[in-house]
């Protein structure tokens, strides 16, 4: 980071620039095209030259130039009979005239023909001479060598870092990639206020904080200050955020580059720029150096060595995993490391005295969402009765970042509308943006299609609604979003673990939308792809992952280490393998057929719902159970979530 430093200091001269000298370069070229080094003389035809000048007995001497040009020189006195001989700066001794000849053989015999008459008083001396274009020549080589030079320089120039005013140059290709945040400089504003929820993994970091503020009260008693510690979880879930606000709490500068940045496509620059970090990090210990997505680098090694492997990676590998075990632990570098997939990491990385911790993030719960919702609507102008609750319900599964998102399209939502403040309506639509993509109004769409697809709809709402164990509907729409015509929106609920019936009956649910197509139409469509598609993988995941076939009993064929081992080769017998397709097959026919029966005994209540959603192309778990009526099992806890607001009629109204 000097030389950021340095080059704010230095006085702003104006900076020599590489395009100057390609520019001096074409100049120069074209420059030479108007340059005659030639002389003034003109080129004449054989005609011209054998009437005007030999047949006249005007030549002097004629002087063949590598076999192709001929160089006229005509006898002085005669030199004023032509108008055209120039005196340039050739002068007045010639050439005066040149021409081109195809052969020499052919050139001698024309002019011995026409000097046939003149019967040996008049002859004209021919000499030969070799001449050396020493310019051109060198033009011919230096030329193409001048472009790969210039193709050479643009290449690296390009591949430099970004071509900032940071010297993007070759030179600086094994230099770290790493942005400092530093208080002075940047003012890292981050702290744990501004990371909601994550208890656990904050107490668990707050640790961290801890070491880099006072180290001596650990290392009195004999401890050692850990080297890293690994963040793991999906993505959004504020695994940058937290490693900033540990920076920020700590007050220590913060380094963050993301493990992409130490690859480049030549050998050792990996390597190079680990090396290049760590001694940057050394000189402002103590601080944090955070590599996102360090499952570029950290990858387990050896893995697909057949393929060559990427030796390039496991250089840059070994360099930090010798980088993080060379610092000595008190010199205060505490690295952190996120990424969303731990298993794949490299044992090496993860062994106690490099990241010895790890940190779980995980997606936020309803209690978490909330407070993320608190984060993020602080910008905001919003209404002053907003339901928070309610909100964090209606996002299930969502990460930080998707809230943060829904916060911000709900603002833009609002200002479209003219609103002045943000209301629950407008989070709702950015919640169904985000999940279904943009409203497609104009989508063409025929009057049977339409049918199609609400009787679709109203198949998978009539079968969920059945279910003990569906998910509760939300509400069932037709109106095109994103790629779906159509889509039955359900509230997931949020549990660790799910059993048997619970797959099952999504299983049916998912089958209600074609068993309502065959049953109305006796016909089928390919609308029901992506359904199937979720049925084909659900079922698969039972019989061959979580052991719930009493065919297959209870083996489990997942892997969970990533170690594609049995990439080409299944772990299974053909027997097994036709047993599993034999169980798939099973699970999905009788979801299916589970599915219709429950169709048929609803079949007036659902063509009732589909002709409503015809009609109103959005309808709500109200209009649901007044036709179909209260759900057949006991769901107490739905009861809270679908207290209808003068906002949901709204919307009515508006699709
Ligand atoms: P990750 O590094 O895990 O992919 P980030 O830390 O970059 O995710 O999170 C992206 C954005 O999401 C953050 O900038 C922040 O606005 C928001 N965010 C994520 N998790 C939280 C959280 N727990 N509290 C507040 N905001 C969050």
């Amino acid at each position: 980071m000097d030389n950021n430093n340095s080059q704010n200091n230095s006085p702003q001269k104006p900076k020599f620039n590489i395009y100057w000298i390609y520019g001096l370069i074409f100049l120069g070229f074209i420059a030479l095209q108007f340059i005659d080094f030639d002389g003034e003389n003109e080129s004449i035809s054989w005609h011209r030259f054998e009437k005007e000048m030999l047949s006249t007995k005007k030549v002097d001497k004629l002087i063949v130039i590598n076999k192709d040009l001929v160089e006229v020189y005509i006898q002085d006195e005669f030199i004023g009979d032509f108008d055209d001989i120039k005196t340039g700066m050739t002068g007045q001794n010639g050439p005066h005239f040149t021409f081109k000849i195809g052969s020499i053989e052919n050139f001698e015999r024309k002019l011995e023909e026409a000097q046939k008459d003149f019967n040996d008083e008049y002859y004209v001396a021919v000499s030969y001479e070799t001449r050396k274009d020493i310019l051109g020549e060198a033009l011919g080589w230096i030329f193409p060598i001048l472009i790969l030079v210039a193709v050479w320089i643009f290449i690296f120039r390009k591949m430099g870092p970004g071509g900032g005013s940071s010297g993007g140059n070759i030179f600086s290709i094994g230099k770290s990639r790493a942005k400092l945040f530093d208080k002075e400089e940047n003012n890292i504003k981050t702290n744990f206020d501004d990371v909601a929820g994550l208890e656990e993994a904050k107490v668990e970091i707050s640790e961290i904080v801890e070491f880099l503020k006072n180290p001596t009260k650990y290392t009195d008693l004999g401890g050692k200050i850990p080297k890293g510690a690994l963040l793991v979880g999906p993505p959004g879930t504020g695994k940058t955020l937290l490693a900033k606000a540990v920076a920020g709490e700590a007050e220590v500068p913060f380094f963050s580059l993301s493990g992409s940045d130490f690859v480049e496509m030549f050998v050792g620059v990996g390597a190079s720029r680990v090396r290049d970090l760590f001694s940057q990090a050394k000189q402002k210990a103590p601080c944090i150096v955070f590599i996102d997505e360090i499952d570029a680098i950290g990858r387990a090694r050896g893995r697909n060595a057949n393929f060559g492997g990427n030796d390039e990676r496991e250089n840059t590998l070994n360099q930090l995993l010798t980088e993080m075990d060379g610092f000595d632990t008190n010199t205060g570098v505490i690295i952190l490391a996120a990424t969303n997939r731990a298993d794949i990491l490299d044992s090496a990385l993860l062994r106690a005295g490099r990241f010895d911790r790890q940190v779980h993030v995980e997606l936020p719960d309803l209690i978490e969402r909330e407070a993320i919702f608190n984060v993020h609507l602080l910008p905001l102008k919003v209404k002053k009765n907003l339901d928070l609750s309610f909100l964090a319900k209606q996002t299930p599964g969502f990460s930080g970042a998707d809230i943060a998102n829904i916060c911000n399209e709900a603002a833009l939502i609002a200002a479209r509308k003219n609103n002045k403040e943000v209301g629950r309506q407008d989070f709702l639509d950015a919640v169904d943006r985000i999940i279904g993509g943009l409203e497609k109004k104009n989508k063409i769409i025929t009057k049977q299609e339409k049918r199609t697809i609400a009787y679709h709809e109203a198949g998978h709402a009539t079968v969920s609604w059945m279910l003990e164990h569906a998910h509760p509907l939300i509400k069932v729409t037709i109106v095109p979003r994103g790629q779906a015509l159509g889509a039955a929106w359900y509230l997931p609920k949020e549990r660790q673990i799910t059993t048997e019936e619970q797959i099952f009956d999504e299983l049916c649910a998912t089958m209600g939308g074609r068993a309502a197509e065959e049953i109305f139409f006796q016909k089928i469509s390919t609308g029901a792809l992506n359904d199937l598609e979720k049925v084909a993988k659900q079922a698969y995941a039972m019989t061959a992952y979580y052991g719930m076939s009493k065919k297959i009993g209870n083996r489990s064929f997942f892997d969970s280490s990533g170690n594609s081992e049995y990439q080409f080769q299944k772990p299974f017998s053909e027997k097994t393998a036709e047993l599993i397709d034999d169980e798939v097959n099973l699970i999905i026919e009788n979801s299916y057929t589970k599915a219709k029966q429950i169709i048929i005994d609803n079949k007036d209540k659902l063509k009732e719902l589909a002709e409503l959603l015809l009609e109103k192309e959005v309808i709500f778990t109200e209009d649901v159970e007044r036709i179909l009526g209260k759900r057949p099992f006991n769901h107490p806890e739905e009861e809270v979530l679908f207290a209808k607001t003068e906002d949901t009629e709204n919307t009515n109204s508006q699709e």
